[in-house]
């Protein structure tokens, strides 16, 4: 364990996926509680109502037309303001262990002797799916659940041949603008064509949309639907229980899908 040696705390926060009802209850009450709140852009600006009045909001979000505000200064930041003496906040989309950088963030403090608490939050790869009544890891379809990234780090390939053979629902999160390469390796690695697949945008908000098909369509699907980030996209047998019975495209999209294969 670190020796804390600074009066300032920061706690990282996970906000939730989008709907400001789906934030923990522990995530609000160290709202209350923070001098300074460091919020990304994914965050339901919604959720800050429950910051104390007074507390300094600070955006470092990569979205809204902005440039992104580099990680490395994020994390100046954050170390500055809880050197001073300042309760801050590190808010988050979803849960901050969760694709969010919050592994990062929390060894940057732990080095610098500062005090962190971390509150998890529903991450997208399970609420966003939820929201369609997909059930990611029903055990009549699927072993389990795998949540990936399609925006890797240093971009190295997935290991396709592995993702194909593990049984699990694929659940990929950043995953549009290397869809197409996504779904090549994995239908080149031995996944059919005909596996059911679905992305969701802006899930679990008001402005939410999806398209339902199959693997081997989800590239035109996502394109001619416009479908953009933040998306998530889920692979597997379990899509076919999302209840979009009154969604005429679901049809529409599998008609297309079934004619293109056949
Ligand atoms: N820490 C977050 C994920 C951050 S990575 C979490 O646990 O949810 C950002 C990616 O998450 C987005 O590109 C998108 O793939 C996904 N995402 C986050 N919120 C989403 C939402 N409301 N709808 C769809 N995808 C979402």
């Amino acid at each position: 364990m670190s020796v804390q040696r600074y009066r300032g705390k920061v706690y990282l926060i996970g906000a939730g996926p989008g709907d400001p009802e789906l934030i923990t209850l522990k995530a609000v009450n160290a709202l209350k509680q923070c001098d300074v709140l460091l919020v990304d852009d994914l965050v339901n600006p919604a959720v800050l109502q429950h910051a104390k009045q007074g507390a300094r909001i600070i955006p470092v979000g990569k979205r809204g037309g902005c440039k992104s505000t580099p990680q490395a200064f994020i994390e100046r930041l954050m170390l500055r303001f809880a050197k001073a003496g300042a309760i801050v906040g590190r808010v988050k989309g979803g849960d901050p262990f969760v694709f969010g950088r919050g592994g990062e963030e929390m060894l940057s403090l732990r080095n610098a002797g500062i005090a962190l608490e971390v509150i998890p939050g529903i991450t997208a790869g399970c609420a966003v799916p939820a929201a369609l009544q997909i059930p990611v890891t029903h055990r009549d379809f699927t072993r389990g659940v795998t949540f990936i990234t399609g925006h890797g780090k240093n971009d190295a390939p997935l290991n396709y041949v592995a993702l194909a053979a593990s049984e699990t629902t694929l659940v990929i999160y950043m995953g549009v603008v290397n869809l197409g390469e996504i779904v090549n390796g994995l239908i080149a690695a031995g996944m059919s064509a005909a596996m059911p697949a679905c992305a969701i945008q802006n899930g679990t908000r008001d402005n939410q949309r999806h398209i339902i098909c199959r693997l081997g369509g989800i590239v035109a699907s996502v394109a001619s639907a416009a479908l953009a980030s933040p998306a998530i996209v889920v692979i597997g047998e379990v899509v076919s229980l999302a209840n979009v019975q009154s969604d005429s495209d679901l049809f529409a999209s599998l008609t297309v899908d079934a004619m293109a294969a056949a």
